[in-house]
């Protein structure tokens, strides 16, 4: 019998199903519906628009021949196909827009292989097991997101872009920090394909729409005593400059570097008993044989240490890792309590300027709570805004966001599921080329790129050619 769980495809899904044997599959509605969900309920507006988008069923391949099998059918019955990790992206980039087949990689997650400064990890490993797997031997990832316990590492590189240790090594997307990744085309006989060097940036962040990634090689750093550090301070402009002054700070490591409005601070209950209470927070990680240059630095800016623990003492005292109030989980402690919060995504004059944030605060209203996370851009400490937004209008935000732009504040919009819409604003036509000879049928995750409509009739040639000089 026929049936689409979507809505939106042809296909006899339980036929299907039988074809992708011996591939583990899911059909059961509720679990599909499930598996159809990403992060994008942070956002109201994506919530209206996808929460009732939804795949028809779920393959959950075991490695890089069953992945192949997987897209060998669908490519045979022209079913549109979504990769899913671990599901955390926040604009609805895992969620099947066209209905169709998810294929949920996180049963690929074997740690191939642990090197000198580097790991090798099928798509699907779980990002926490890696750093696991790598501390083990004295290593960690150069950068991991904030999601680390749910996230996987292909959803990562395909769907993220910066992370934990970002401050100190830059993008995902610099040369050496995704040091090599497999792909696999999704045609009538799947190759794998393999990008090394700057080619890896082809099918990085590209939202999985030009290639399923099956392996990734990331660079490591020297794993260390990271201690979890939370400063408070009376004022935020104070409490930017303490973090430009640790981002910069020619003799302290640091892994994290993050400040909070003490607004926000109300919302992070756990911490209640840790922190000076009404204070704006800086929350770090720095390593345990900086600590007196750190504690000098923050008495130097005005500060105060209210907290300052090991992982394994974080964990004794029953509290989370620090950057769990830190990158976008700072949004989520939030709409654990209220959810009529949201946030934008916004960029910060380089170099940053304390006096620019105070100025800018009185123009943004009451509405607007600001939180901004530190990183190395191009050689160059750089900030990025990720406020709270008490929803009230679609209008009330793109006023918000008109404010921040009229005053030097570039804004990249979380409330879009279009790849060209908010990190990458113009079309990556490398990225569409690279979808044109990977998946020429376009199969893959197809509806999150405006331009791919327009260009999907042309050679990859022709479309690599119109990326602007
Ligand atoms: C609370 C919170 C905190 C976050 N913090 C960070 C952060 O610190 N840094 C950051 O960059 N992002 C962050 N994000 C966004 C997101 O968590 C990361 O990008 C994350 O690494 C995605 O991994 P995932 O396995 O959950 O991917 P998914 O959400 O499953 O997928 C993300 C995208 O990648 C595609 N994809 C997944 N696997 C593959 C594959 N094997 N091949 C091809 N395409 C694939 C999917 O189709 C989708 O388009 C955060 C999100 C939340 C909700």
């Amino acid at each position: 019998m026929t049936y689409s769980i979507s809505g939106k495809t042809n296909i006899d899904w339980a036929a299907f199903e039988a074809e992708l044997a011996p591939v583990e599959t899911i059909s059961e509605p509720v679990l599909v519906k499930k598996r159809s969900r990403d992060f994008f309920w942070y956002s109201p507006i994506l919530n209206a628009q996808l929460r009732r988008s939804f795949g028809d069923l779920v393959a959950v391949p075991k490695s890089a021949s069953e992945m192949a099998h997987c897209l060998r059918i669908a490519y045979k019955h022209d079913a549109p196909v979504v990769l899913r990790g671990g599901g955390t992206g926040n604009y609805g980039q895992a969620v099947p827009l066209d209905g169709g087949l998810i294929i949920e990689t996180t049963s690929m997650n074997r740690v191939v292989e642990i090197g000198d400064g580097y790991v090798t990890a099928e798509a699907g490993a779980n990002i926490e097991e890696v750093n696991k797997a790598l501390h083990a031997q004295g290593w960690e990832l150069a950068i991991f997101p904030s999601t680390q316990d749910i996230a996987t590492i292909g959803g990562f590189i395909a769907g993220g872009s910066s992370g934990i240790g970002s401050v100190a090594q830059g993008m995902l997307r610099d040369p050496g920090n995704i040091i090599s990744l497999k792909a696999m085309s999704v045609t009538d006989d799947p190759q794998e394909r393999v990008f090394e060097g700057d080619d890896v940036n082809q099918i990085h962040h590209a939202w999985g729409l030009n290639g399923v990634i099956t392996e990734v090689t990331l660079r490591t750093v020297p794993h260390r005593d990271w201690i979890g550090c939370m400063a408070t301070f009376d004022d935020y402009a104070q409490t930017y400059a303490a973090g430009y002054a640790l981002a910069s700070a020619p003799d302290i490591a640091r892994k994290l570097v993050s400040t909070v409005d003490a607004r926000i601070c109300e919302y992070f209950p756990r911490l209640k008993e840790h922190l000076r209470a009404g204070k704006h927070l800086m929350t770090s990680l720095v390593p345990a044989e900086d600590m007196g240059a750190y504690r000098s630095l923050i008495s130097d800016q005005g500060g105060s240490v209210d907290l300052a623990m090991s992982e394994a003492e974080l964990a004794e005292a029953k509290l989370p890792h620090v950057f769990e109030f830190a990158y976008n989980h700072t949004t989520l402690q939030v709409l654990k309590a209220d959810r009529s919060a949201t946030y934008l995504q916004i960029g910060c004059p380089t170099p940053p300027n304390p006096r620019a944030i105070s100025d800018l605060r009185p123009k943004l209203g009451d509405d607007v709570w600001q939180h901004h996370e530190f990183a190395l851009l191009d050689g160059q400490i750089v900030t990025f805004d990720l406020p709270i937004i008490w929803f009230s209008t679609e209008e009330r935000l793109r006023e918000i966001e008109a404010t921040y732009e009229a005053n030097g504040f570039p804004v990249y919009d979380a409330h879009v599921c279009m790849v060209e819409g908010g990190g990458l604003k113009n079309a990556d036509y490398t990225h569409l080329a690279w979808k044109k000879r990977m998946d020429p049928k376009g199969l893959l995750n197809s509806a999150k790129s405006r331009e791919w409509q327009n260009v999907a009739h042309l050679t990859a040639e022709e479309i690599e050619a119109m990326t602007p000089a």
